[in-house]
């Protein structure tokens, strides 16, 4: 499942007001289309309506690649610095998943999904799907 809603900003520059989509996680199995937009990094990224000015939503997001059976998981700013947030997590790093996202990725066979590449920018999604890219095409 792929999961994107819209949102209101506004500009710090113009104080435009818009409404963007953002991507809180992308199945590519599911939308293909969407691997190229997280290779350029520009998932969650907008041009302002108002002043063309680069405006960046930053918010956690979640690549899933269930043919390879990998997710990278780019944890926000907000998510670091919030100790709320770690309830999520057990002290190795890997997910505590509960309820139905448990049991949506036990049903599929995503036991990789307790154990995401967690990565701190945009700018690692996309360096770590083209090394399982790699991997894929070189690895053996
Ligand atoms: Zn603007």
């Amino acid at each position: 499942m792929s999961i994107h809603r819209p949102l209101e900003l506004t500009c710090n520059l113009c104080r435009a007001r818009q409404t963007v989509t953002v991507w809180e996680t992308v199945n590519v199995m599911l939308d293909p289309e969407m691997k190229d937009v997280v290779l350029e990094q520009r998932v969650n990224m907008f041009a302002c309506e108002g002043c063309g000015e680069p405006l960046f939503v930053d918010i956690n997001f979640l690549y899933n690649d269930m043919e390879k059976r990998f997710c990278v998981r780019y944890v926000s700013k907000s998510e670091m610095g919030n100790p709320d947030s770690y309830s999520q997590f057990k002290k190795d790093g890997s997910l505590s998943l509960a309820g139905p996202a448990r049991e949506m990725a036990e049903a599929s066979g995503g036991g990789y999904m307790f154990h995401p590449h967690c990565v701190f920018s945009m700018r690692e999604v996309a360096a770590y799907v083209l090394f399982r890219d790699l991997c894929e095409e070189y690895g053996q």
